[in-house]
């Protein structure tokens, strides 16, 4: 492949493939067709650039109908997580003097490819992690546009940085990599939080061990040969799927680690967050820990709302991949004045809602991940029945896949159990609010702080919402999910992580550090 780095434009988000054409719905036919017959392949893990083979594996299944073993991955020992770190120090020492730009280009390559793969990508998605068409189309897009993002952010970081001149010196300040890092990313968005995260760390010169979630260990470990496909050197991208309790905690506390690249639940991030703050023997830094964690989402529907409009934003954002996104909206917080009409009408999308397996395209709703949150989210809805009214869903669909129902639960106090922990699951909490100044205060009133929506017609409300409405991303007459790279940098604050706020400028920094350099003229 030749360099790609002559053509750079300004960065633009991915298009998303539109199903109802013909060509775009044939090839994606295709694309399942190809990947269902790949079924069953086992993947090794990546050790300085060698296929490491393990008698224990990880089984990937496929939600929809767990008899079918999408692939296997093997499972990294505590032995062979320690050395994958040390590849990746060791790697680290050549990596970090490549030119920003051979690292830039390996990046845009990785994103051409991804490309070329993309229906085949959106394929395994619907298989691996039960996503929709859409769903896991706009996971693949938003992984191509990470890429896109951070190797022309790398390109940026890697220009001189002006600092206030001095007489009689030249000073500047320039951004180094920090080291071998671990990259742990969850599985809702399994091509674009892997590969973003992934993408960050070694563009900007680090190494990383790529601890893939184990429900969607395949994803990673295409990715991975991507990687390596699109000119990234052996020991750069060590890749070693096992489970998060058996090596999690070796791999955070390595000595030899320098940064954790984490993405997934707030007990895991603070968890890690925790165990890294010790510092090993033999560990000469403070390990720098990016922990984007949990949410528990509201939109707020004013009294003076398009309560149609409303309903739509609140419908998709609740069920969109069965509400399994960190920017869900789980809590709908309506004015009393249209709570009424809003819940009847709420009733009637919802019953719209089509649940079944999402290889075929007429579903909108597929499976929950995998069994353990199928009886999560179920005892969640148990729970909801008794603190609120079912007002839609409520049960299991069929008795193989792990299909729920979209489920809604009205009246609904503000501390109630479904108002307040993440579910995870397509459970929609409504709370009824007095006012606008209550439905803020009920908005504000969990340890999350992710996303958020407010659909009013009121100038007046949308500037107090501006400033008191405590979200990492802040909407307005708009869905609380479908955030795209580069318009809507995303992190949330409290108990939601570091707000990094990935996909924006500022996220690039975590990955590096700033070294002055002064001398005398
Ligand atoms: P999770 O259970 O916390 O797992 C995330 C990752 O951590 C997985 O790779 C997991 O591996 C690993 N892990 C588990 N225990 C570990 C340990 N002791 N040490 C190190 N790693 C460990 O989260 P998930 O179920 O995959 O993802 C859903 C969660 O992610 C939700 O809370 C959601 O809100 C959050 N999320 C947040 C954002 C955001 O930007 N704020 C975006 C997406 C998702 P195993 O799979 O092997 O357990
Ligand atoms: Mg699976």
């Amino acid at each position: 492949m030749t360099s790609t780095l002559d053509q750079i434009t300004a960065f633009k988000n991915e298009a998303v493939k539109d199903f109802s054409d013909p060509a775009d719905a044939a090839a994606m036919r295709a694309a399942l067709d190809a990947v269902k017959d790949g079924f069953g392949k086992d993947y090794p893990l990546v050790i300085d650039g060698k296929r490491v083979e393990t008698e224990k594996k990880i089984r990937s299944l496929n939600p929809a109908d767990p008899t079918q073993l999408v692939g296997l991955t093997s499972s990294a020992s505590k032995e062979q997580a320690a050395e994958a770190i040390e590849a990746a120090a060791r790697a680290f020492e050549s990596w970090k003097r490549s030119p920003p730009e051979q690292r830039a280009d390996s990046i845009f390559k990785a994103a051409a490819l991804l490309r070329e793969r993309r229906f085949k990508y959106d394929a395994l998605l619907v298989y691996e992690v039960g996503k929709s068409w859409s769903e896991a189309d706009g996971d693949i897009a938003e992984a191509i546009d990470f890429l896109e993002f951070y190797a022309r952010e790398a390109l940026r970081y890697a220009r001189p940085h002006p600092v206030v001149p001095l007489d009689g010196e030249r000073n500047e300040m320039v951004y180094i990599p920090l080291g071998a890092g671990a990259v742990i990313p969850p599985w809702n968005f399994a091509g674009a939080i892997m590969a973003g995260m992934t993408a960050a760390a070694i563009v900007t010169g680090n190494t990383v061990v790529l601890k893939p979630s184990s429900d969607s260990a395949i994803v990673a470990a295409w990715f991975v040969d991507l990687l390596t496909e699109a000119g990234v050197p052996k020991g750069v991208v060590n890749f070693i799927p096992g489970s998060g309790s058996t090596i999690g905690d070796l791999i955070v506390s390595h000595p030899l680690i320098r940064f954790i690249s984490f993405t997934g639940s707030k007990e895991v991030g603070l968890h890690i967050n925790e165990l890294a703050a010790k510092p090993q023997p033999g560990q000469k830094w403070i390990k720098r820990v990016v922990a984007e964690m949990g949410g528990k989402d509201s939109i707020v529907v004013a009294s003076d709302a398009d309560v149609d409009a409303a309903v739509e934003g609140v419908a998709v954002s609740a069920f969109g991949f069965q509400g399994q996104k960190c920017s869900a909206c789980s809590r709908a917080i309506v004015e009393a004045g249209v709570y009424d009409q809003f819940l009847e009408k709420l009733k009637n999308r919802v019953a719209k809602i089509t649940v079944g397996n999402p290889a075929d395209p007429k579903n909108f709703m597929g499976p929950v991940v995998n069994e353990a949150a199928l009886s999560s989210i179920s005892e969640y809805i148990e729970k909801g029945k008794r603190e609120g009214r079912l007002i839609a869903g409520g049960k299991r669909v069929g008795d193989s896949g792990y299909f729920l129902e979209p489920t809604v639960i009205a009246d609904v106090a503000p501390d109630a159990v479904i108002a307040q922990e993440e579910i995870f699951g397509p459970v929609l909490a409504v709370i009824k609010a007095r006012d606008f100044d209550d439905a803020l205060r009920i908005a504000n009133n969990t340890e999350f702080g992710l996303t958020g929506s407010l659909y009013t017609s009121d100038e007046r409300k949308i500037e107090r919402a501006r400033d008191d409405f405590f979200v990492g991303n802040l909407y307005f007459n708009r869905k609380s999910t479908g955030a795209m790279v580069g318009a809507h940098p995303f992190g949330g604050f409290n108990m939601s992580g570091t707000d990094s706020k990935a996909g924006g400028p500022d996220y690039l920094l975590l990955f590096m550090q700033a070294k002055t350099i002064s001398r005398r003229l």
